[in-house]
């Protein structure tokens, strides 16, 4: 895919939800794809769910999947081994030590889709923003790459494309010359709401990573966190991540 490709598929990406909405028919008898979809593909995205994540470092084993997953399912490749320091990294391995006891645990890191996101608040075009679900995303339309964004994320979870696209996914649009960062899978979450699985969480051999949704007390990820707990990375920051951790 070129490209040119990109905005109509950002267009599907960031205004589905006023589209099927309104059902809108182009010819008579002839609806858009997404109107014709079942629920809760048609639903609006609702300030009902927050979703997030709950990552377990003890069952992390290190190996690498969801990295490999989250690659594959957004279409991200390597810039080649002479360039790798310029590779998009929507999911990333970070290894924490306690100086304390030398304990080391290993931690897949990625945008944390913070409540009170900092790369919004710096964006200077509107570009990042955040769902009324907590999901945090940049519209590519009118991200003019000045990288603000990256400097005020205290994760180092957004990357800048420096190479065209080639191969990218329809439900997945990037383009050269902005910013991203994880989403999610805010494709697969359109698509089947509580029931919808990330592609790391989906890869984890070791069920490391749960998804869920924050504010549904039944859920799994409600359920477990009550139960045993879970802990914000920088929670001194005041962010109120979406992604939480055991362990650390
Ligand atoms: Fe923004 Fe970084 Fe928070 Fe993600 S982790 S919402 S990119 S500040
Ligand atoms: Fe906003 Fe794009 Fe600049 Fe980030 S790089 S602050 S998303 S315009």
């Amino acid at each position: 895919m070129s490209d040119n490709t990109i905005n109509n598929s950002r267009r599907s990406f960031v205004g589905k939800t006023s589209i099927a909405a309104a059902g809108i028919s182009i010819l008579p008898g002839v609806f858009l794809h997404t109107v014709a979809q079942a629920k809760p593909d048609d639903e609006a995205v609702s300030s009902k769910n927050r979703w997030g994540m709950l990552i377990d470092t003890a069952k992390c084993t290190d190996c690498g999947e969801c990295v490999s997953a989250c690659n594959i399912e957004n279409g991200i490749k390597s810039n080649g081994p002479d360039r790798q320091a310029t590779d998009p990294q929507w999911i990333r391995k970070v290894k924490l030590k306690d100086k304390a006891t030398n304990h080391i645990v290993s931690l897949p890191m990625m945008c944390q889709h913070c409540e009170n996101p900092p790369c919004v608040d710096v964006c200077p075009t509107g570009a990042s923003f955040k769902r009324e679900d907590g999901i945090v995303l940049v519209d590519k339309h009118i991200c003019i790459g000045c990288r603000y964004c990256m400097m005020a994320c205290p994760y180092k979870a957004r990357s800048f494309v420096h190479e065209t696209i080639t191969d990218q996914k329809v439900y997945a649009p990037r383009g050269k010359g902005t910013v991203e960062s994880c989403t999610l899978c805010v494709h697969r979450i359109d698509k089947k709401g509580a029931n919808a699985t990330p592609a790391c969480v989906e890869a984890c051999s070791e069920k490391a990573m749960i998804f869920g949704d924050l504010k549904d007390p039944t859920s799994e990820i409600s359920k477990d966190l009550k139960a045993r707990g879970g802990k914000q990375i920088r929670a001194d920051l005041g962010l109120n991540t979406g992604v939480r951790y055991r362990g650390i």
